[in-house]
Protein backbone atom coordinates (compact mmCIF):
# COMPACT_ATOMS: atom_id res chain seq x y z
CA UNK A 1 0.00 0.00 0.00
CA UNK A 2 1.34 3.70 -0.98
CA UNK A 3 1.63 6.24 1.59
CA UNK A 4 1.04 9.23 0.14
CA UNK A 5 4.02 11.88 1.50
CA UNK A 6 2.86 15.88 1.68
CA UNK A 7 6.52 17.76 0.41
CA UNK A 8 7.86 18.74 -2.89
CA UNK A 9 11.25 17.92 -1.22
CA UNK A 10 12.91 15.20 -2.69
CA UNK A 11 15.68 14.83 0.33
CA UNK A 12 12.54 14.75 2.29
CA UNK A 13 11.52 12.25 0.40
CA UNK A 14 14.21 9.94 0.43
CA UNK A 15 15.22 10.61 4.04
CA UNK A 16 11.65 9.25 4.98
CA UNK A 17 11.41 6.39 2.21
CA UNK A 18 14.77 5.07 4.19
CA UNK A 19 12.73 5.66 7.64
CA UNK A 20 10.04 3.95 6.81
CA UNK A 21 12.16 0.64 5.04
CA UNK A 22 9.34 -0.98 2.64
CA UNK A 23 7.03 1.07 2.84
CA UNK A 24 6.17 3.11 -1.13
CA UNK A 25 6.21 6.70 -0.31
CA UNK A 26 4.81 9.01 -3.10
CA UNK A 27 4.97 12.70 -3.08
CA UNK A 28 2.41 15.14 -4.80
CA UNK A 29 4.36 15.24 -7.83
CA UNK A 30 4.76 11.92 -8.50
CA UNK A 31 1.19 11.79 -9.00
CA UNK A 32 0.83 15.12 -11.44
CA UNK A 33 -0.77 16.67 -8.33
CA UNK A 34 0.03 20.76 -7.91
CA UNK A 35 0.66 21.04 -4.22
CA UNK A 36 1.84 24.65 -2.38
CA UNK A 37 -0.56 24.75 0.37
CA UNK A 38 -0.02 27.87 2.22
CA UNK A 39 1.52 27.64 5.42
CA UNK A 40 -0.40 29.97 7.58
CA UNK A 41 0.14 27.99 11.30
CA UNK A 42 1.86 29.58 13.75
CA UNK A 43 3.73 26.33 14.90
CA UNK A 44 5.51 23.28 13.27
CA UNK A 45 2.38 20.87 14.41
CA UNK A 46 -0.34 23.75 12.87
CA UNK A 47 1.59 23.43 9.31
CA UNK A 48 2.15 19.97 9.51
CA UNK A 49 -1.59 19.43 9.61
CA UNK A 50 -1.98 21.90 6.70
CA UNK A 51 -0.16 20.04 4.78
CA UNK A 52 -1.55 16.46 5.36
CA UNK A 53 -5.61 18.33 5.16
CA UNK A 54 -4.51 19.72 1.52
CA UNK A 55 -3.18 16.41 -0.06
CA UNK A 56 -5.51 14.24 2.06
CA UNK A 57 -8.54 15.97 0.12
CA UNK A 58 -6.59 15.68 -3.18
CA UNK A 59 -6.06 11.53 -2.79
CA UNK A 60 -8.69 10.26 -0.36
CA UNK A 61 -5.73 7.97 1.19
CA UNK A 62 -3.38 7.89 4.12
CA UNK A 63 -1.14 10.92 3.95
CA UNK A 64 2.06 11.55 5.49
CA UNK A 65 3.43 15.32 6.53
CA UNK A 66 5.87 16.80 8.30
CA UNK A 67 6.80 20.03 9.04
CA UNK A 68 10.28 20.87 10.03
CA UNK A 69 13.04 23.84 10.10
CA UNK A 70 16.14 25.05 12.94
CA UNK A 71 15.48 26.87 16.25
CA UNK A 72 18.54 28.91 17.07
CA UNK A 73 18.58 30.04 20.86
CA UNK A 74 20.33 32.90 20.75
CA UNK A 75 17.85 34.17 17.81
CA UNK A 76 14.71 33.54 19.75
CA UNK A 77 13.90 30.32 18.09
CA UNK A 78 14.38 31.83 14.25
CA UNK A 79 14.15 30.68 11.68
CA UNK A 80 11.84 28.24 13.40
CA UNK A 81 8.89 27.52 11.00
CA UNK A 82 10.20 30.44 8.12
CA UNK A 83 13.66 28.09 8.36
CA UNK A 84 12.78 27.42 3.85
CA UNK A 85 12.14 31.09 3.65
CA UNK A 86 14.37 32.56 6.10
CA UNK A 87 16.18 35.92 4.30
CA UNK A 88 13.82 35.41 1.42
CA UNK A 89 12.16 38.86 0.43
CA UNK A 90 9.51 39.08 -2.20
CA UNK A 91 10.38 36.69 -5.31
CA UNK A 92 14.45 36.34 -4.23
CA UNK A 93 14.92 33.63 -2.87
CA UNK A 94 18.34 32.38 -1.20
CA UNK A 95 19.45 29.06 -1.75
CA UNK A 96 20.96 26.60 0.91
CA UNK A 97 24.15 27.89 1.06
CA UNK A 98 23.08 31.30 0.86
CA UNK A 99 20.88 30.78 4.04
CA UNK A 100 23.40 29.16 5.76
CA UNK A 101 25.86 31.85 5.30
CA UNK A 102 23.39 34.45 6.37
CA UNK A 103 22.70 32.54 9.46
CA UNK A 104 26.47 32.15 10.32
CA UNK A 105 26.67 36.14 9.75
CA UNK A 106 23.93 36.58 12.15
CA UNK A 107 25.67 34.87 14.91
CA UNK A 108 29.09 35.96 14.50
CA UNK A 109 29.66 37.63 17.57
CA UNK A 110 27.62 35.52 19.73
CA UNK A 111 29.33 32.65 21.89
CA UNK A 112 25.94 31.11 22.63
CA UNK A 113 25.19 28.73 20.05
CA UNK A 114 22.71 26.03 21.20
CA UNK A 115 20.24 25.20 17.90
CA UNK A 116 17.93 22.20 17.38
CA UNK A 117 16.15 20.51 14.30
CA UNK A 118 12.53 20.15 14.80
CA UNK A 119 10.09 18.08 12.95
CA UNK A 120 6.34 18.01 13.56
CA UNK A 121 5.15 14.63 11.52
CA UNK A 122 1.04 14.23 11.09
CA UNK A 123 -0.39 10.72 10.01
CA UNK A 124 -3.65 11.43 8.39
CA UNK A 125 -5.80 8.78 7.37
CA UNK A 126 -9.35 10.28 7.81
CA UNK A 127 -10.25 14.25 7.63
CA UNK A 128 -11.06 13.52 11.77
CA UNK A 129 -8.28 10.69 12.33
CA UNK A 130 -4.92 11.18 12.58
CA UNK A 131 -1.89 10.75 15.02
CA UNK A 132 0.92 13.62 15.51
CA UNK A 133 4.19 13.38 16.75
CA UNK A 134 6.91 16.03 17.67
CA UNK A 135 10.80 15.22 17.86
CA UNK A 136 13.70 17.25 17.86
CA UNK A 137 17.97 16.93 17.11
CA UNK A 138 19.60 18.56 19.80
CA UNK A 139 22.84 20.53 18.35
CA UNK A 140 25.31 23.85 18.13
CA UNK A 141 25.64 26.31 15.43
CA UNK A 142 29.14 25.68 13.86
CA UNK A 143 31.38 28.84 12.96
CA UNK A 144 31.96 27.51 9.47
CA UNK A 145 29.81 25.09 7.12
CA UNK A 146 31.03 21.46 6.83
CA UNK A 147 30.28 18.37 5.05
CA UNK A 148 28.49 17.74 1.74
CA UNK A 149 25.75 15.45 3.03
CA UNK A 150 21.90 15.68 4.17
CA UNK A 151 20.66 18.93 2.96
CA UNK A 152 19.59 21.95 4.16
CA UNK A 153 21.12 23.36 7.39
CA UNK A 154 23.10 20.09 8.06
CA UNK A 155 26.37 21.80 7.06
CA UNK A 156 26.02 23.80 10.11
CA UNK A 157 24.50 22.30 12.90
CA UNK A 158 27.26 20.68 14.86
CA UNK A 159 26.53 17.17 17.19
CA UNK A 160 29.08 18.16 19.83
CA UNK A 161 29.03 14.05 21.15
CA UNK A 162 29.49 12.97 17.21
CA UNK A 163 32.06 15.71 16.76
CA UNK A 164 30.65 16.25 13.01
CA UNK A 165 28.04 18.14 11.69
CA UNK A 166 25.02 16.56 10.20
CA UNK A 167 25.83 17.29 7.22
CA UNK A 168 28.83 14.77 7.82
CA UNK A 169 27.21 11.91 8.85
CA UNK A 170 26.39 8.59 6.89
CA UNK A 171 23.19 9.00 5.47
CA UNK A 172 21.88 5.75 7.47
CA UNK A 173 23.25 7.85 11.02
CA UNK A 174 21.88 10.84 10.44
CA UNK A 175 18.42 8.96 10.18
CA UNK A 176 18.84 7.05 13.09
CA UNK A 177 19.26 10.01 14.92
CA UNK A 178 17.36 13.06 13.41
CA UNK A 179 14.30 15.12 14.30
CA UNK A 180 12.52 13.18 11.48
CA UNK A 181 14.27 10.03 11.67
CA UNK A 182 12.80 9.26 15.22
CA UNK A 183 9.33 10.94 14.31
CA UNK A 184 9.07 8.98 10.75
CA UNK A 185 9.93 5.32 12.98
CA UNK A 186 6.93 6.25 15.57
CA UNK A 187 4.76 6.67 13.18
CA UNK A 188 5.60 3.80 10.87
CA UNK A 189 5.23 2.11 13.86
CA UNK A 190 1.66 3.76 14.54
CA UNK A 191 0.89 2.22 10.73
CA UNK A 192 2.09 -1.58 11.64
CA UNK A 193 -0.46 -1.50 14.76
CA UNK A 194 -3.25 -0.11 13.21
CA UNK A 195 -5.93 -3.84 12.57
CA UNK A 196 -7.08 -2.08 9.60
CA UNK A 197 -3.23 -1.75 8.29
CA UNK A 198 -3.18 1.03 5.71
P1 LIG B 1 9.45 22.58 5.30
O1 LIG B 1 9.57 21.86 4.01
O2 LIG B 1 8.44 23.68 5.32
O3 LIG B 1 9.29 21.62 6.45
O4 LIG B 1 10.82 23.37 5.48
C1 LIG B 1 11.83 22.79 6.15
C2 LIG B 1 13.10 23.63 6.00
O5 LIG B 1 13.81 23.49 7.21
C3 LIG B 1 13.98 23.02 4.90
O6 LIG B 1 13.83 23.69 3.69
C4 LIG B 1 15.35 23.20 5.50
O7 LIG B 1 15.80 24.50 5.22
C5 LIG B 1 15.12 23.09 6.99
N1 LIG B 1 15.27 21.67 7.45
C6 LIG B 1 14.30 20.81 7.85
N2 LIG B 1 14.82 19.60 8.14
C7 LIG B 1 16.12 19.70 7.89
C8 LIG B 1 17.19 18.75 7.97
O8 LIG B 1 17.03 17.56 8.30
N3 LIG B 1 18.39 19.21 7.63
C9 LIG B 1 18.61 20.50 7.26
N4 LIG B 1 17.67 21.41 7.14
C10 LIG B 1 16.42 21.01 7.46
Amino acid sequence: MTIWFATGNLHKREELAAILKGRRIQIPSQGGIPFEPEETGATFLENALIKARVLYRRVLAPVIADDSGLCVDALGGRPGIFSARYGSEGTKSLDAGERNALLLRELEFTSHRSARFVCAMVLLLHEDRFFVVQETLEGEIIRESRGSGGFGYDPILYLPDKGCTVAELKEEEKNRISHRGKAGRVIGEILASMPDRP
